[in-house]
């Protein structure tokens, strides 16, 4: 395994129904976020273009920075081949 020198708990947090507050995740952390820097671990990674985001930076990564555009209809030019 090769080790990046993480050695934090998951820095997400997550609204609980329960309580005004969130809570932290805490698992442990394989990866930062590459926007905000933030520790999280395996299940709270989202990964698009290469790196690795927390969920609210994915989505603003994919609203705002992402270089793979939504799957907009794709347009095949069906080439005919005339005999
Ligand atoms: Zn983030
Ligand atoms: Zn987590
Ligand atoms: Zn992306």
């Amino acid at each position: 395994m090769h080790e990046h020198g993480l050695n934090q708990n998951c820095e997400i947090e997550y609204a609980a129904s329960w309580s005004d507050q969130g809570l932290p995740c805490g698992k442990r952390a394989v990866a930062e976020c590459t926007d905000c820097g933030k520790a999280i671990c395996e299940e709270c990674k989202m990964e698009c273009c290469g790196d690795s985001y927390c969920g609210y930076c994915y989505d603003y990564h994919e609203t705002h920075t992402c270089v793979r555009k939504p799957v907009q209809s794709e347009r095949r030019s069906q080439e005919r081949s005339t005999a």
